[in-house]
Order: structure tokens, then sequence, then C-alpha cells
């Protein structure tokens, strides 16, 4: 069982440890609408709702892998910058507002990206790293939890890492990360988050899809050893 998303392959492969299935986190049947045994959050959760109460962060090669029409499912709640994809300053508000006991019980977080439909994720393929690392249960207990996180927290780092490099090659201003750092404060008026949206964009900001997808190919460009990301530390697998 791959430890990252399929999308992922290309650099993490020789990276990262394959392990073996997650047979308690039954996603069809959520395991958490009857949660037992140790899990990783309290439960119930609603089995229309599941894990993804969530706003994830999607990178920006993972978003050029995305429909038009599947980037707007995000617009009204994210923010859509170089680096990638955010929840907006309101969304962030109302994850505080409802706290760790929203999480799997609220409809107002659903994911954007969840096809309730079909109640799955409707980008499995691109879902970033915190999704993929996510087990509600582990077959090795509490130390299968442990090394979940230390995964997510590996996926976080690579695909800041390959964000950024993406954003060099494609010749950004050098102050683009400053300018997406600071669009995401707390701390500032709406018109200057527009500003710092705006700088951060430069010449793109009308073409943001184009951008993503640019972003795409020139991330497939990048080998691993480019990236120069350590291998998942020996010490921290199962
Ligand atoms: S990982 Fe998420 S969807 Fe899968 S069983 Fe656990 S809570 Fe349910
Ligand atoms: S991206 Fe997919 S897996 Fe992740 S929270 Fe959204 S719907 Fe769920």
């Amino acid at each position: 069982m791959k430890t990252y998303p399929q999308a992922y392959e290309p650099w993490l492969k020789a990276l990262l440890p394959e392990v073996p299935s997650e047979t308690l986190a039954t996603c069809d049947q959520c395991a958490m609408v009857n949660p037992s045994g140790i899990t990783r959050d309290p439960g119930p959760f609603l089995n229309h709702l599941k894990c993804c109460t969530y706003f994830p962060y999607l990178p920006n090669f993972s978003l050029g892998a995305l429909t038009p029409e599947e980037l707007n499912k995000a617009e009204s709640r994210g923010i859509y910058l170089p680096v990638g994809l955010y929840p907006s300053m309101a969304e962030q508000d109302k994850i505080s507002s409802f706290g760790a006991v929203g999480f799997g019980k609220r409809s107002e977080l659903l994911c954007p990206f969840f096809d309730g439909v079909k109640n799955q994720c409707s980008i499995w393929a691109y879902r970033p790293g915190v999704c993929t690392s996510y087990f509600c249960k582990s077959t090795r207990g509490q130390q299968g939890l442990d090394f979940w996180k230390q995964v997510e927290d590996y996926l976080n780092q690579f695909e800041w890492t390959l964000a950024c490099r993406v954003l060099e090659t494609m010749n950004f201003n050098e102050n683009t990360l400053s300018y997406c750092q600071a669009a995401m404060s707390e701390e500032i008026e709406p018109e200057e988050r527009d500003f710092f949206i705006h700088e951060a964009w430069g010449e793109w900001i009308s073409k943001k899809h184009e951008f993503y997808k640019d972003a795409r190919k020139i991330a497939l460009q990048i080998t691993a050893d480019e990236l120069k990301i350590e291998p998942f530390a020996k010490s921290d697998r199962i």
C-alpha cells in the first residue's frame, strides 16, 4: 500500500516506503460512524461527511491536473495563490468556530472537492498528502497512527519544496513567496490581502488555470534527485 498520492509517484517512489494496507479504515462503510478501539479522532463521524470535513492545502503542481470546473468548486471558499490553494479567511474562521468537535460532524466544513452524490473524494488521484496519510484507525494501533503523522509531515515538506521549486523554475519574482505568505496573514485588512494576492500573481493574475497547468508540466520535469529531499527516515519506518 502506497503512503503517498498516486500523482506523487514520479518523485516519491524511491523515497517513501510502502506499508501493509490499513484494513480497519473501511472508507466505503466509514469505520468512524461507529468508532471503537484506538482512533485518531474521537468521532462518531457522519457517514456523508466522513473525515472530509477539512479544507486541504493543494500545491500548484496538483492544481494543474484539475479541470476549470474542479478548480471552481473551491473558488468561493479558498484563495488561489501561485504556490497553491488555501482556505480563505472566512473559511478559517468557520473552522475555528467549530473547533475540533466539528470534525466529521458539520456539513459546513465539508471539503469543496467532496462528491456528495458518490460520497467520496472527486479528486482522489490528486488529493494531497494530508488526505492520503489520514487514517482514523491503524492495524498497528497508536504506533501506526504515529507513523502516519510522520508521513503527513514528510508529504507536507515534499509538497512545499516542489511547489516552491516550480515557482523558481518559472522565474517568479523572489518576493512571490513572501507575498503568498502575507496574503494568508490573519492580521491584515481585506484591501491589503487583495494587494498581496495581486502582487503574488503578477502577470498571471487573470491566467491562473494556465499557470497551474504550466506548473504541473514544469514539476514533472523536476526529478526527485533535483529536489534534494532526504528519503523518509529509516528509523521512522514500521
Ligand atoms: S479514513 Fe476517513 S473515510 Fe476512511 S474509515 Fe476512516 S474516517 Fe472513514
Ligand atoms: S481532497 Fe478529497 S480526500 Fe481530501 S478532504 Fe477533500 S474530498 Fe476529502
